[in-house]
C-alpha cells in the first residue's frame, strides 16, 4: 500500500445512485485511487465493500447499510483507520442534471443546491439521490469544498437542432430540451484522445458509451454536437432495463388503452424494458445474454447492435463523416461480440477492425486498412470527478496519468 506523507491531501469522488454509492479516494498527486468501493442495495439489506489499490479488502459490511449517510459514515471511518494522516481537501460528486446553468463543475453552495433541487422534476430517479449524497458529505466533512460535476455539462453547447424537440417552442423555453447524459465519461474519453491521439481531436469522433446505461455522442473538434440521450436518461439506445428511443404514441396507448398510470409506465420504461424486456425477462446483463446464446438473448443482442449501428450512421451523417469510433463502458470495453457485430458491414464508413486485436480488447482495434480509427478507451468517470475536486482545491493535475 502506498505510504502517505504526513497530512497529505485526499480527494473523494462520490457517485450516489438510487440505492448505491460508489466511492474512490485519490491522493493529491496521481490518478490511481488509494481506495475504491461501493455500497449496494442501500436499505435493509445494504452492503458495502472497500478495497485498497492492490485489491485487498479494507472493509466489508454486509447487510448493515441502510442509508447513504450510513454508507458514508463507514467510508469515513475506514479512511480514518487506514489513512490516519490524510486530510480531506475536497469532495467531488457526480450529479446527473446541471440544467441550463452549468456547463462546468461548480463549487456547491446553498444557492447551487437550491438550483439542483429545482431540477429534480427533470431527473426524478437520480437528482434527489445526488443531492442527498452532497448533504451527507457536507455533514461528514464540515467546511470541506464540495464540487458538483454534471453529466449534462459536456453537451451544453450543442446546436439548437440537437437541443430541441419538435413540440411547441414554449417547452424549450421551460427547459424541456435534449440535455444528453454520460457527460463525465465523454469528458474523460475526450481528454484521453487529446493525450494519446491529438490529431483525432481535430476531427469527427463518435463515442459509444455502452454499459448498463448506454448512449452515444458525436464529437466534432472536441465538442459534443449530437447525443443519443435526450431529456431523460431513457432516450436513444436500449439499455439494461431502459427502453431507449420509443414512439411517444406507445405511451399514449398504455395510458388510453391499458389505463396504466404514470408510475406504472415509468416502471415499464425504466425497469422492465431494454435488454431485460427484449429477452423476455431473461437478463439485463450483456455477459449473461451472450452466454445464454438462445432465441431470447439473440433478440436482445440483435436489437442492441442494430440501434448502435443506426445511431452511428446518423452521427457520421450529421458530422459529414467520421474519423474515429471509440467504445467505452462495460459492454464497449469488454464485449468482443458486440464490437465485432457493430463494426460488421461498416466498410462503407471506412471501418475495418482487426479481429485479433478485438479479441484482445486492444486499445486500437482498426486494421491497417481501416480509414477510420476504432478504439477502446477504459472510461474513468471517477477520475473526472477527482480532477474537478482537485482543481477546486487549487491542485490542477495528477502526476502519474
Ligand atoms: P457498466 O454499466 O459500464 O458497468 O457495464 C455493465 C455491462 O457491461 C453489463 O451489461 C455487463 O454484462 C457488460 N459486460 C461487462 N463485462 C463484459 C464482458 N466480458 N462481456 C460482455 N459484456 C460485459
Amino acid at each position: 500500500m502506498k505510504d502517505l506523507m504526513l497530512s497529505e491531501a485526499g480527494f473523494l469522488a462520490l457517485n450516489a445512485g438510487s440505492s448505491s454509492l460508489k466511492v474512490a479516494l485519490f491522493p493529491a498527486g496521481g490518478d490511481e485511487p488509494l481506495m475504491t468501493g461501493q455500497a449496494d442495495r442501500i436499505g435493509p439489506e445494504g452492503a458495502l465493500k472497500l478495497k485498497d489499490q492492490d485489491g485487498e479488502v479494507l472493509e466489508n459490511a454486509p447487510g448493515l447499510i441502510d442509508s447513504h449517510t450510513n454508507a458514508l459514515a463507514v467510508v469515513i471511518a475506514t479512511i480514518k483507520r487506514v489513512f490516519p494522516e490524510l486530510r480531506m481537501a475536497a469532495v467531488g460528486h457526480r450529479v446527473v442534471h446541471g440544467g441550463l446553468d452549468y456547463a462546468e463543475p461548480v463549487l456547491v453552495t446553498e444557492e447551487v443546491l437550491a438550483k439542483l433541487a429545482d431540477l429534480e422534476p427533470f431527473a426524478p430517479l437520480h437528482q434527489p439521490h445526488n443531492i442527498a449524497g452532497i448533504r451527507a458529505a457536507e455533514e461528514a466533512f464540515p467546511g470541506v469544498p464540495q464540487v458538483a460535476c454534471f453529466d449534462t455539462a459536456f453537451h451544453r453547447g450543442q446546436p439548437f437542432v440537437n437541443d430541441t424537440f419538435a413540440i411547441p417552442h414554449r417547452y424549450y423555453e421551460k427547459g424541456v430540451r435534449r440535455y444528453g447524459f454520460h457527460g463525465l465519461s465523454y469528458d474523460y474519453v475526450t481528454s484521453e484522445l487529446a493525450r494519446i491521439a491529438p490529431h483525432l481531436m481535430q476531427g469527427r469522433v463518435v463515442v459509444a458509451h455502452l454499459g448498463n446505461g448506454a448512449s452515444m455522442c458525436a464529437i466534432y473538434r472536441g465538442k459534443s454536437v449530437a447525443s443519443s440521450m435526450g431529456f431523460s436518461a431513457l432516450d436513444g439506445l436500449p439499455m439494461g432495463t431502459r427502453c431507449g428511443q420509443i414512439d411517444p404514441g406507445v405511451m399514449l396507448y398504455m395510458l388510453d388503452r391499458e389505463n396504466l398510470d404514470t408510475a406504472q409506465i415509468r416502471q415499464i420504461l425504466y425497469n422492465e424494458s431494454g435488454l431485460l424486456g427484449l429477452s423476455g425477462g431473461l437478463s439485463n446483463d450483456m455477459r449473461t445474454l451472450e452466454q445464454a446464446d438462445n432465441a431470447q438473448s439473440h433478440r436482445a443482442i440483435d436489437y442492441f447492435v442494430f440501434r448502435v449501428q443506426r445511431e452511428l450512421g446518423a452521427m457520421a451523417a450529421v458530422m459529414g463523416g467520421i474519423d474515429a469510433l471509440v467504445f467505452c463502458g462495460g459492454i464497449g470495453e469488454n464485449s468482443r461480440v458486440v464490437r465485432r457485430r457493430v463494426c460488421e458491414r461498416l466498410g462503407w464508413m471506412g471501418i475495418e477492425i482487426d479481429h485479433g486485436k478485438n479479441a484482445e480488447n486492444a486499445t486500437i482495434l482498426s486494421s491497417e486498412f481501416s480509414r477510420t480509427t476504432v478504439m477502446i478507451v477504459n472510461t474513468r468517470e471517477d477520475l473526472v470527478i477527482a480532477r474537478a475536486a482537485r482543481s477546486a482545491a487549487g491542485i490542477t493535475e495528477g502526476t502519474d496519468a
